[in-house]
């Protein structure tokens, strides 16, 4: 039986991790500590936020005014503030002159916003694999739904099917970057050939890659990129959307109001082109402040992020690999790239009972589910004889975590199977 939840009483501490010091304190993120220091790993749903971002938003909060509406000293600061984010996020993704820069809410958001905007009976194609708000937003009437490749050759092989059984006059091929279920990296550069050669345009999910690995709109020849600011060690509130300008302009406006028409009269309503024509109301320009801090912070220092979560990976592996009973979820095979995100289930388990004795007995916060991806969690559980576990625990690292963390987990996991279900 489950001992009883306790609410222990956790504070925040500032930990540098196990980051090289040379990096440590401009990486720093606040982590809990109780009892025992709380093992952050469950970055893939949430980041905590940089102390870069924190000062940022702390110095926004001191002076700032409406965005783009007013001629006072603050409000003009701010509304430079909004447009140098917009400028910082098109760097960070490796856009291309003419690109729009949104902010939006989140990664939902964006795809929201996108499948609003396109031309009229675009057809859109997406892998069964991918997370619910990159799934859905399009409408079945207008979406070619792909199963869950078993491979990179056969994710290229069922696109290019589908694309030559579909012909379309506006095609939009949505991929993710790497998987929120099993980490891994999907071949979007190779996909977006692929898609560009059949006259089809891509937008890539990136809300698992912004935190881990280089977003490089120009480098994949990709049309547009969409990520969250809470994946990405900014807080809540703001995503982006990049891509292609002409689509978004000439699109649906997505919020209808202030700052997104040109003029109103009684004939009719002008609206703008470029951002403003999606960004209707006042704009979160908190928001865009701390995703650009996170994001020139990322990018300053991508090596050291990217060797942290390399080795705690690996630790993790190791470790994992060893304990009797535990399989990894897979799309493309255990080998193949990913970050710092995996997926299990123990045999003889309940995934939720898992994570909650990690949770209350070792201190340590992991997500089980189906992680807004049923499909593809369906999918790799296929399990006729009902033994398996039709949900999976997912650990995912990032700044927050440690070695330390890492292990404690993988003790937590071995006695479990040590005691037996
Ligand atoms: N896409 C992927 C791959 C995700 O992992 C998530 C969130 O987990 C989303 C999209 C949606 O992100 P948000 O909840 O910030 O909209």
């Amino acid at each position: 039986a489950l001992p009883v939840l306790r609410t222990r009483a956790l504070r925040v501490v500032a930990s540098p991790g196990t980051l090289p010091e040379t990096v440590g304190s401009a990486l720093q993120v606040p982590t809990l500590s109780g009892p025992q220091p709380y093992a952050n790993l469950d970055h893939a749903a949430s980041t905590p936020a940089l102390r870069t971002v924190k000062d940022a938003v702390d110095r926004a909060l001191e002076t700032y005014a409406s965005v783009h509406r007013g001629a006072g000293y603050a409000s003009r600061v701010t509304s430079a503030w909004y447009e140098q984010a917009r400028a910082e996020v098109a760097r960070f993704v490796g856009a291309r002159e003419g690109d729009t820069v949104l902010f939006t809410r989140t990664t939902t958001d964006s795809w929201a916003l996108l499948s609003k905007a396109l031309p009229g009976r675009t057809t859109v194609f997406v892998f069964g694999s991918e997370h619910h708000s990159t799934l859905l937003p399009w409408g079945r009437s207008r979406t070619v739904r792909l199963p869950v490749p078993q491979s990179p050759d056969d994710a290229a092989a069922l696109l290019e099917e589908a694309l030559a059984d579909h012909p379309a006059r506006h095609r939009l091929v949505v991929v993710t970057g790497a998987s929120n279920v099993t980490g891994e990296v999907w071949p979007v550069a190779r996909l977006a050939e692929l898609a560009h050669r059949h006259g089809a345009r891509i937008a890539v999910d990136a809300a698992q890659l912004s935190a881990h690995r280089e977003i490089d709109l120009a480098a994949w020849d990709a049309d547009y990129v969409a990520f969250s600011g809470h994946k990405t060690y900014a807080p809540f509130g703001a995503g982006v959307l990049v891509g292609r300008s002409d689509w978004l302009d000439a699109g649906t406006p997505y919020l209808f109001g202030g700052g997104a028409t040109t003029a109103v009269t009684e004939a009719g309503t002008a609206w703008a082109t470029g951002p403003a024509r999606h960004e209707g109301g006042s704009p979160n320009v908190i928001g865009a402040v701390a995703i650009a801090a996170a994001c020139a912070t990322i990018r300053t220092h991508r090596e050291a992020i990217e060797a942290h979560e390399a080795e705690l990976l690996a630790r993790l592996r190791a470790g994992l690999e060893a304990v009797p009973g535990l399989e990894l979820l897979s799309i493309f095979g255990d080998d193949h790239d990913r970050v710092g995100v995996l997926a299990f289930t123990l045999e003889g388990w309940d995934s939720s009972l898992v994570s909650q004795v990690l949770s209350v007995e070792h201190g340590i916060g992991v997500r089980d589910g189906k992680f807004c991806a049923h499909l593809l969690v369906d999918e790799l559980l296929d399990d006729p004889w009902q033994e398996r576990s039709t949900t999976a625990v997912r650990v995912s690292l990032g700044l927050a975590s440690t070695a330390e963390g890492v292990d404690r987990l993988v003790r937590g996991v071995t006695l479990l199977v040590e005691q037996g279900p």
